[in-house]
């Protein structure tokens, strides 16, 4: 499912470029997907909000019957603005202050803790009365690059499981009532078994917790960029997972929840930045085509040399030629080098695909430059949902 060349020019042209644009129906169509493939689980799918947290994607998000998960109380304070109600907001904490994990406390959303200080504080202030979740480190390396791995003997996340015997000390010297067991090993993972992994880890750590109602697996699925990629197969990984739950009967048989925190899966397919060439420079390395954007708006090229499809929508039948795709900042900011793109013409419109997760929401204001505006598209509407920055938000903050 996706939007036609003529779609994004029209957008473009009404609300200007460079524009992020998003297609509803696209995440419904990759949320029916894990929906399908686990339909005789008894899961919940978090989306990972931090991939996009624009509140209109959330409250679509909502409406399709996704729940959510937050990596800062922020975010959990914008999905209760977007509707969701507390038992939906799952806070996975990774370094934070007690006092966040009080406030999510006090909004009543489900918390996953990942540290064993914060696990013993909270036991110490609330003891039983609250329920929570405790993010361990399984010691796994997965994920597309390092830098977007998590799960590994050298990650900062999560409790490492080798210290089981220190969380079970935390947990009954404070009574804790430990309802859930998270693992979330990185981003970009293809592999199933990696999954299967995870959960021969918690199986070990299960039966230590007697009051457990769910294993949260976490997110991370992969999702094509180029052509050739390949997503994760969902069906496969259901396929996986039911055989080690069937595999590794849980003491008593207890009945576990399945949790995932899908993020990119959900969103970044959707997601289309359109830009426009300001200047062709040609050079004897190269000839560059110089977008009015830079990592300012799409930083994922530089910061983990992602890939991402690039197309010149205003000329798509042109002779293909190779193309280096450069920002306007100054700061090198390749999104593309020597690419084969259709001939380009200065204020040709250039579409970045997969930007709807880690596109906007890692944006800044870098070289003061302003963050572009975020359309969402439903049922072939268009519609405004965040405005282009203005030059008074330069200032918004600043003692003038
Ligand atoms: C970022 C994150 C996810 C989602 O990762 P994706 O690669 O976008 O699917 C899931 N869980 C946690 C705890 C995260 O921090």
């Amino acid at each position: 499912m996706i939007l036609s060349d003529q779609q994004l020019i029209a957008i473009a042209k009404e609300f200007g470029a460079p524009v992020y644009i998003y297609h509803a129906e696209k995440i419904a169509e990759q949320y029916q997907k894990l929906v399908t493939a686990f339909k005789n689980n008894d899961v919940k799918f978090f989306y990972a909000c931090k991939a996009l947290t624009n509140v209109s994607v959330l409250r679509f998000i909502k409406s399709i019957g996704a729940h959510v998960d937050c990596s800062s109380i922020n975010e959990v304070k914008l999905a209760l603005h977007a509707g969701f109600s507390p038992q939906q907001i799952l806070y996975t904490s990774n370094g934070i202050a007690f006092s966040e994990i009080e406030e999510a406390k006090n909004l009543s959303v489900n918390i996953n803790i990942d540290s064993l200080s914060n696990l013993e504080k909270f036991g110490k202030k609330f003891g039983h009365s609250y329920p929570v979740g405790i993010r361990l480190r399984p010691n796994i390396l997965a994920g597309g690059n390092i830098k977007i791995s998590t799960g590994h003997d050298k990650s900062k996340f999560g409790i490492p499981v080798e210290q089981i015997e220190k969380i079970i000390s935390v947990v009954e010297q404070n009574n804790l009532f430990i309802r859930g067991l998270q693992i979330h090993t990185g981003s970009d993972i293809e592999n199933a078994d990696v999954f299967v992994k995870g959960i021969e880890v918690l199986f070990d750590i299960i039966p230590h917790f007697k009051e457990l109602e769910f294993v949260d697996l976490g997110g991370g699925f992969k999702v094509p960029y180029k052509d050739g990629d390949t997503e994760t197969d969902i069906n496969l990984l259901a396929k996986k997972v039911n055989e080690a739950f069937v595999n590794h009967p849980n003491p008593g048989n207890k009945h576990l929840q399945i949790w995932f925190e899908p993020g990119k899966f959900l969103v970044s397919a959707a997601g289309y930045f359109v830009t426009q060439v300001n200047v062709l420079k040609e050079t004897s390395a190269t000839t560059f085509a110089s977008v009015n954007s830079g990592f300012n708006h799409l930083i994922r090229p530089m910061f983990y040399n992602s890939y991402h499809r690039i197309e010149n929508i205003s000329n798509k039948n042109g002779a293909e030629k190779n193309y280096t795709i450069v920002g306007n900042i100054c700061e090198t900011d390749t999104f593309a080098w020597d690419r084969k793109i259709n001939e380009i013409h200065e204020e040709d419109y250039l579409v970045f695909y997969n930007t709807g997760a880690y596109g906007f929401e890692m944006s800044s204001n870098f070289n003061s430059r302003l963050k572009p505006a975020e359309v969402l598209v439903k049922n072939g509407k268009a519609t405004l949902i965040r405005k282009r920055d203005s030059f008074g938000d330069l200032l918004k903050n600043q003692i003038i």
